[in-house]
């Protein structure tokens, strides 16, 4: 090891040939194995005395590649796929072989520069003042409970007489809200959400004086509005919510790891409006910015707040601390980080942002033709009208078993990757439509078989 002979040389050019017709090839949809079949296929992989760089590749290239589906491919529609851009990924090789540091500005300073570059062109976009700034973190469940522990920090510092801290949320709000509650041993105030699924501003303030009122001792110290829901991608009234937080002294954050992407759409731009109240946001660009996994953009109006609240102190760390210098360590809850920003900051450079304008909207035009397609088919009934890219629908007379049975078999038949998700207590199918590869063709393709 940590020697370049000529093994790795002849490695190195088996690594790159796969990962380029990984990259120029459409990836076949693949799929899962169990445990034992994998077992059965490659046996134990670590030896004494190694399977040698060769061998270890085709170990998985042959094998394990094959059960792992293919996140970027055109009719992967489940979850929110990914779709990373040419660029994006290559530039992805670029970073897993320089060794960077993209915790401090001492160590990694030219990295941070680029990453911070798109960090603000998302905040321009978003509206934010200039003051404002961020750190790309491993996702939006890391993004937004480390903007709600900056926020209660905040809270805490202003209103040190609390028996308990609350967050508001609506009920269609991502799990990751509840599970951040449940880190930071916090209540959350359920905001009902209006019949179109919207957490309105009005709602908001009802259900905050009702719970204050019967619960004096308690404080709401932040809401999270969600500008695209996982599920059916529904944007809050981010305008009216954002209003009433403010009135209330209550940290606005908006989690759009799915939705603000489309931040950058002229054509969607003003479902976000209000957005530039926000104290924080977030967006994941491993979702529908076209970068690798895994990246989440956590932006703070006031970035001095979040460093307050996440700096680490310790005897070998102080000679970081320099206030002029950035360091990306200090805005999240992490230490040592990968410059996981650079790939969505080159293929940004090297594209421009007027190409992200209009691969969003391919996928927005996309998803406006599979609602046509769905509404004209005789079997399903179009849950939503999309606003975003997430097409939501019944099969008639379906049970889960019948969807499952289907989604089943449309993958053992590599035909597409579309798992049921479930809308008031019943089962349903979603399209999460994010790449811009896929076509009408593809749509239709799936729609076929139901
Ligand atoms: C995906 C998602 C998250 C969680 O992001 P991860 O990157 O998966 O941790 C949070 N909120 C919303 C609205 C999401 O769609």
């Amino acid at each position: 090891m940590h020697e370049f002979n000529d093994e790795v040389e002849s490695l190195a050019h088996e690594i790159l040939a796969y990962s380029l017709a990984r990259l120029k090839d459409n990836p076949p949809l693949d799929g899962p194995q169990t445990p034992e079949e994998l077992f059965a296929r490659v046996g134990n992989t670590i030896t004494e005395n190694g399977l040698g760089g060769h061998e270890a590749l085709k170990v998985f290239t042959d094998t394990l590649a094959l059960a792992c589906i293919s996140t970027d491919h055109p009719r992967y529609l489940s979850f929110i796929p990914s779709a990373p851009s040419e660029h994006a990924n290559l530039f992805d090789l670029v970073v897993g072989s320089s060794a960077l540091y993209g915790g401090s500005w001492l160590e990694g300073a030219g990295a941070v520069f680029a990453e911070n570059q798109a960090l603000r062109w998302i905040s321009d976009l978003a509206g934010l003042p200039q003051t404002s700034g961020g750190v790309f973190v491993q996702g939006g469940t890391i993004g937004n409970l480390s903007a709600l522990v900056a926020a209660r920090v905040h809270a805490r510092e202003k209103y040190p007489d609390v028996s308990r801290w609350v967050v508001a949320c609506s009920s269609e709000a991502h799990s990751s809200i509840q599970s951040a509650a449940d880190i930071m041993d916090v209540l959350v105030l359920n905001v009902p959400a209006n019949s179109d699924g919207v957490m309105t501003g009005e709602n908001f303030s009802q259900s905050v004086d009702a719970y204050l009122a019967a619960n004096p001792s308690h404080r709401i110290f932040a809401v999270v509005a969600t500008a695209g829901t996982t599920n059916l991608g529904i944007i809050d009234d981010l305008d009216g919510v954002g209003q009433a937080a403010i009135a209330r002294d209550i940290w606005f954050h908006v989690d759009g790891a799915y939705g603000l992407a489309a931040l950058c759409a002229l054509s969607v731009r003003p479902l976000f409006n209000g957005v530039e109240r926000a104290d924080s946001f977030i967006v994941d660009p491993h979702k529908w910015l076209f970068a690798p996994f895994d990246a989440c953009a956590l932006i703070y109006r006031n970035p001095a707040i979040a460093k307050k609240a996440h700096t680490q102190h310790a005897s070998y760390l102080d000679t970081l601390e320099d206030p002029n210098e950035w360091n990306p360590s200090d805005y999240a809850i992490h230490l040592t980080r990968r410059a996981r920003g650079l790939p969505f900051w080159f293929s940004l450079a090297a594209n421009g942002t007027r190409e992200y304008s209009s691969a969003m909207q391919q996928t927005l035009d996309i998803a406006q033709h599979a609602a046509r397609l769905v509404t004209a088919h005789p079997e399903l009934e179009l849950l939503y009208e999309p606003k975003l890219s997430i097409v939501a629908f019944k099969r008639n007379g379906w049970d889960s078993a019948q969807y499952e049975a289907w989604s089943d078999k449309l993958l053992a038949d590599q035909i597409g990757f579309v798992v049921p998700s479930a809308h008031k207590g019943e089962p349903i199918l979603r399209f999460a439509i994010v790449n811009p590869w896929t076509t009408e063709k593809d749509i239709s393709d799936i729609l076929a078989t139901l």
